[in-house]
């Protein structure tokens, strides 16, 4: 087909075909009748893959010179279901009911326009009926996504992933799979959502504000962070670090998920 890619919409479509082989033979099975929803179809690359599996697929793609291809593409396929606008801007709840789909578990799955990649992620694990999220990002965010306490690339973006669910670093992809080439690595992760999760809903946004805080300025103590946003945090801190027999200099880096997690609802809800 006649289409340049459009650099606005991180266009980089997948010219080798075994990396879709692979991204489908990640993918978590089960018996339910769940669905899968792709993020950004472009040419079909990964569609074709998904749709072999025989679950619905709902794709949302932005550019609209891709909605012809597409449509002539996969005609005749009764499962799989094409809704041409912006991801970040629909009720993805609302378009799945229209279709017919209620409360299936959904199994996101995506090469990644790199440009919104953090936004995607933040509205996926929203949805209520999430089970998985397996997507191709940056590499350096997949390593920030997966990452363990006291590493270099361990920040608010892998704390607060990771209290939503378990993450696995699946595999690298090379530039020049890829048309147009990237300028960097890729690589695939599967976020598999936890069945439980330990803050009730309506806190978990000021929990997300609390990483966030926790994380502001990657080299000031934690102590510091938090002290302009949480004025009682001082000493419910010094005492916790203390307990736990942390350093009282340590910056948000050195606390795992349970610690944080732990000072967040002491700072808010018994302080
Ligand atoms: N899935 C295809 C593949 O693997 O070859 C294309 C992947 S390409 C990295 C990202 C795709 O997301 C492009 O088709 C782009 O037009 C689309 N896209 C970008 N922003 C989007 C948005 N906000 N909502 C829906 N699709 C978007």
């Amino acid at each position: 087909m006649n289409h340049r890619a459009q650099k606005k919409w991180g266009q980089n479509f997948l010219k080798d075909a075994t990396i879709p082989q692979k991204i489908i033979q990640s993918l978590p099975l089960g018996d339910d009748s769940y669905i899968y929803i792709e993020i950004g179809p472009g040419k079909g690359a990964l569609t074709e893959a998904l749709l072999t599996l025989n679950h619905p697929v709902v794709a949302y793609e932005i550019d609209g010179q891709l909605e012809s291809h597409l449509k002539t593409r996969f005609s005749g396929v009764d499962h799989f279901h094409l809704i041409m606008d912006d991801f970040l801007k629909r009720d993805i709840e609302s378009d799945l009911k229209s279709l017919g789909f209620f409360k299936q578990p959904l199994h996101i799955v995506a090469n990644l326009p790199y440009y919104i990649t953090t936004p995607i992620i933040r509205k996926c694990l929203d949805l209520t009926h999430i089970a998985s999220l397996t997507i191709m990002v940056q590499d350096e965010v997949a390593k920030r996504l997966a990452a363990e306490p006291s590493t270099k690339d361990y920040g608010a973006l892998s704390v607060i992933s990771q209290y939503y669910a378990d993450i696995h670093y699946l595999f690298q992809v090379p530039p020049h799979a890829f048309s147009p080439a990237p300028k960097v690595h890729s690589a695939v992760i599967q976020m598999s959502m936890k069945k439980t999760r330990r803050l009730d809903p309506l806190v978990e946004p000021q929990f997300n504000q609390f990483i966030y805080q926790c994380f502001k300025q990657k080299r000031k103590t934690l102590v510091n962070n938090l002290q302009a946003e949480y004025p009682q945090a001082k000493a419910i801190l010094l005492d916790y670090l203390n307990d736990q027999g942390l350093n009282p200099q340590s910056r948000a880096e050195a606390l795992n998920l349970n610690h944080l997690l732990t000072l967040f609802q002491k700072i808010t809800m018994d302080g």
